[in-house]
């Protein structure tokens, strides 16, 4: 569907629920994207401020502390604009303000493709069902339609901040395992993805088999994707959404 679009695509805005999220489901499509000349943002619904892994670093600490391995890891990809909205890491719910805070956000970057978390629970795999994830999916797909298209819903962006409705016409859905129906090679921007990984040093540092992992799991996707052996890839299900 992404090929047949009349309009190229310019601008991309992530929506994810932690720091580090977009790097594990898509590092290595957003460099493919970044080396083609697109512009990325991203939206990071929370701080991660329940993450880490070392009980020495003081909890209050660990929201600066993944926000700038954030901005580090999407400079290693070419991203510069990354907002954090802020909400409680491992408390995500989908409210009206999250929809409204998400909407502010597509259409100040007004994008032409947008990649969001999977937003329903996979029964077969509780670590891919975070629930924060699914929240963040789900808001970020309300925010897409009805709301940021919408010049009545969230009516003080438009009449306070000045910000006009904006139509997303694609979607790309992160983490759809058996949905995915779109691919994308990145055997050639893998190693990007692992030293935006290991940007996350707080969540991943202690992780040895990082890169063996993230390989394993590029090939099953790029075996799914029908890719020649050695190949590596991200898989998506991709909306039509205009
Ligand atoms: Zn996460």
């Amino acid at each position: 569907m992404a090929d047949e679009r009349e309009q190229p695509v310019r601008r991309v805005l992530v929506v994810v629920a932690h720091p580090d999220d977009v790097d594990f489901g898509s590092a290595g499509t957003i460099a493919t994207w970044t080396d083609a000349g697109l512009e990325v943002s991203y939206c990071i619904v929370t701080d991660g401020d329940a993450g880490g892994v070392d009980p020495e670093v003081p909890r209050s600490a660990i929201g600066v502390i993944r926000q700038d391995e954030q901005r580090k890891a999407a400079a290693i990809l070419g991203v510069t604009d990354v907002e954090f909205l802020g909400y409680p890491d491992g408390r995500l719910m989908v409210s009206f303000e999250l929809r409204r805070d998400i909407t502010r956000v597509i259409r100040r970057t007004r994008p032409d493709r947008m990649v969001v978390p999977f937003p329903h629970r996979d029964l077969q795999s509780v670590y891919s069902s975070h629930p924060d994830h699914q929240a963040a999916g789900e808001a970020a797909l309300c925010a897409v339609y009805p709301d940021a298209r919408n010049p009545f819903a969230h009516p003080e962006l438009l009449a306070e901040e000045g910000l006009e409705a904006h139509t997303v016409p694609e979607v790309w859905v992160m983490g759809a395992h058996d949905r995915a129906d779109h691919y994308v090679d990145i055997t050639d921007t893998f190693d990007r993805k692992i030293a935006a990984l290991r940007a996350h040093a707080s969540q991943t540092a202690h992780m040895t088999t990082l890169e063996k992992r993230m390989r394993g799991w590029g090939s099953l996707q790029a075996q799914a994707a029908g890719l020649p052996a050695g190949r590596l890839a991200e898989g998506y299900l991709v909306l039509d959404t205009r």
